[in-house]
């Protein structure tokens, strides 16, 4: 059975001649881990800001557990919904530990109390707490301090998160860990996530349903096979078929162009520069831009050479317009 937890009833918010959103009429259930998508300025966040009432809306009714959202304390509100930014800011003069223990502080727990989650929590993430419990926010890289800010919106286990782009500014495999990470504690915890993303790829991975958004309306929500499969139009279909592709094409390794190889000949063997068979696409193009051709080998041994306009014909060839 469903509970809808977060609901959108015409909603609007105008900004002077700017529809922010667009008469947004939605449902969130209980436990669902929902992807807002969509490019900049389609109106993700202030969507999601208008659930914990950080914006009011121009007109329309949002309602939290089939209560309006007006009809709460706004502290009791924030209380129940936690919130996560793409810059988290940690308080730079407080420990890992402490800024995990804010919020379990201010609910009244007692210490020993606090101590295990903050411990457990550190431990979840693989930050072993006698390592990290103790140290500054500024002794962290920036994919340690984002883990440690999901922490602190975590710790009280609110019934619903609200992450805006948590992992946007992350490099690649902070972002792929954080993902698994927020899977792993979304299949345990079970708390209804909201999630905004301009990222196509994350919210197939993440969605449990995908919301598709663009200038202030709510374009599709389907789950992620079904807008793969059938998008509701030209536009949504694009999207999703564009970012697929040009992010899986430069991540292939150069093995999987090896129709468009061409062999070696004698006097190209000891040519340069030299890469690995195995080494992904991208990580060659520079290289690439830079000698015209590149020579691959697999232990050592010369396989074959690609060229520019190679590399060009394959990516003409296989991507989405
Ligand atoms: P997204 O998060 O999808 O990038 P936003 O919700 O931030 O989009 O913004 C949606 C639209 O509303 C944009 O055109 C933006 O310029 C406009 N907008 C957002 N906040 C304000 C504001 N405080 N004043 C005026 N326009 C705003
Ligand atoms: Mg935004």
């Amino acid at each position: 059975m469903t509970t809808p937890m977060i609901k959108f009833d015409h909603v609007n918010k105008i900004y002077g001649d700017t529809k922010a959103v667009d008469d947004l009429s939605l449902t969130i259930n209980e436990h669902e881990l929902f992807v807002l998508v969509g490019t900049s300025g389609s109106g993700k966040t202030t969507t999601l800001k208008m659930i914990n009432q950080l914006i009011k809306p121009t007109n329309g009714t949002i309602y939290f557990n089939n209560r309006a959202v007006t009809d709460y304390k706004v502290r009791d509100l924030r209380w129940d919904i936690g919130y996560v930014l793409q810059q988290i800011a940690l308080f730079p003069n407080m420990t890992v530990g402490q800024n995990i223990a804010l919020i379990p502080e201010l609910k009244h727990w007692d210490r020993a109390k606090i101590k295990t989650t903050v411990d457990e929590l550190l431990t979840q993430v693989e930050l072993p707490p006698e390592k990290y419990r103790d140290r500054m926010p500024a002794e962290l890289s920036g994919g340690e301090q984002q883990r440690v800010g999901i922490l602190r919106a975590l710790a009280t286990q609110p019934s619903v998160i609200l992450m805006d782009e948590p992992f946007s500014a992350l490099d690649p495999l902070s972002r792929t860990q954080l993902q698994d990470l927020l899977l792993r504690m979304h299949q345990r915890l079970q708390m209804t996530i909201v999630f905004v993303t301009h990222d196509m790829n994350e919210a197939l991975k993440l969605g449990d349903r995908i919301g598709v958004m663009r200038q202030g309306q709510l374009l599709q929500v389907a789950s992620p096979q079904e807008i793969s499969e059938h998008p509701v139009n030209e536009f949504v279909r694009s999207f999703f078929a564009t970012s697929n592709s040009q992010t899986d094409l430069l991540n292939q390794p150069l093995s999987q162009l090896a129709q468009y190889w061409q062999p070696v000949s004698q006097d190209m063997i000891s040519s340069k520069p030299v890469v690995e068979s195995d080494t992904l696409l991208k990580i060659v193009l520079p290289q690439l831009v830079e000698h015209d051709r590149l020579l691959i080998q697999q232990a050592g041994q010369p396989l074959a050479y690609l060229t520019q306009q190679n590399v060009l014909q394959y990516l003409s060839e296989h991507i989405t317009q």
